[in-house]
C-alpha cells in the first residue's frame, strides 16, 4: 500500500534518485560477482585437496616415529630405575567422543577438553604415561621418587621425555595433561583434521625444529 502511493507521488527527483539507485545496485552486483570468480581457483584448491584425502590410508595406530620415541622412552626411563606403563596411544575418534562425553553426558570425571579429531591421540602423535610400582599398581603421583634420587620420577620422564622430541602436556596453560606427551611434527590440529599428516618415514624430530 505505502510502496504504491509513493510510486503516485513520485517527483522528477525521486526517480533520478531511483535511476542512480538501481546502477549502484548493478555495479555492486558486477563486483560481486568478480569476487565469485576470483575465489574459484581456492574452491578447486579444496576440491584437489580432499581428493588427496581419500588416498591417506587411514591411521589405527602409533606414528612410527611417536612409536619409536615411546619405546625408547620406556627403555631410557628404565635405567634410570623408573618403570612406566603407556596407559593410551592411538585413540579412535569414537573412542574419543566416548571418553568426551565422560562427566558430560555420561557418568565419571570429566577427562578431556577435546572432542573427536582435535586429540593428537587421534592422530597417533600422543601417549599418556603412569609410573608403575614393583607391586605392580600404577600411579599417578607426580612427588613419587621410587629411585630414591632426591627427583620426582614423574618429572624426570617428562625430561627424558622432551630431549626425545615430546611436547609434554603438563606445560600447557589451560587444561594441564600431566600425562600426556606428544609430537605435532608442527602441525596444527586443524590441518590434521583436513588430513594433512606427518611423512611415515620421519625419523628426527624435535620441539626446537618445528617448522610452526
Ligand atoms: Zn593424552
Amino acid at each position: 500500500m505505502i510502496l504504491v502511493k509513493v510510486g503516485r507521488n513520485e517527483t522528477p527527483m525521486i526517480k533520478r534518485r531511483r535511476k542512480t539507485l538501481v546502477l549502484l545496485a548493478a555495479l555492486l552486483l558486477a563486483i560481486f560477482y568478480m569476487q565469485m570468480q576470483t575465489a574459484i581457483p581456492g574452491i578447486i584448491n579444496d576440491m584437489d585437496f580432499d581428493l588427496d584425502k581419500k588416498e591417506t590410508p587411514a591411521i589405527t595406530g602409533l606414528h612410527p616415529y611417536v612409536l619409536k620415541q615411546k619405546n625408547e622412552l620406556v627403555r631410557l626411563t628404565k635405567q634410570r630405575g623408573i618403570t612406566i606403563v603407556i596407559t593410551d596411544g592411538y585413540r579412535s575418534h569414537e573412542e574419543q567422543t566416548r571418553i568426551y562425553n565422560q562427566g558430560r553426558t555420561t557418568e565419571g570425571d570429566i577427562v578431556t577438553n577435546a572432542k573427536a579429531g582435535q586429540s593428537l591421540h587421534n592422530y597417533g602423535l600422543a601417549i599418556d604415561f603412569a609410573l608403575k610400582l614393583e607391586d605392580g599398581s600404577v600411579i599417578w603421583d607426580m612427588e613419587y621418587d621410587g629411585n630414591g634420587n632426591g627427583k620426582s620420577d614423574w618429572m624426570e620422564v617428562v625430561a627424558i621425555a622432551k630431549e626425545l622430541g615430546f611436547e609434554w602436556g603438563g606445560d600447557w596453560d589451560k587444561f594441564p595433561d600431566y600425562p600426556h606427551l606428544q609430537m605435532d611434527f608442527g602441525l596444527t590440529i586443524r590441518e590434521l583434521q583436513r588430513g594433512k599428516l606427518p611423512d611415515a618415514d620421519i625419523h628426527e624430530y624435535s620441539e626446537g625444529a618445528k617448522s610452526k
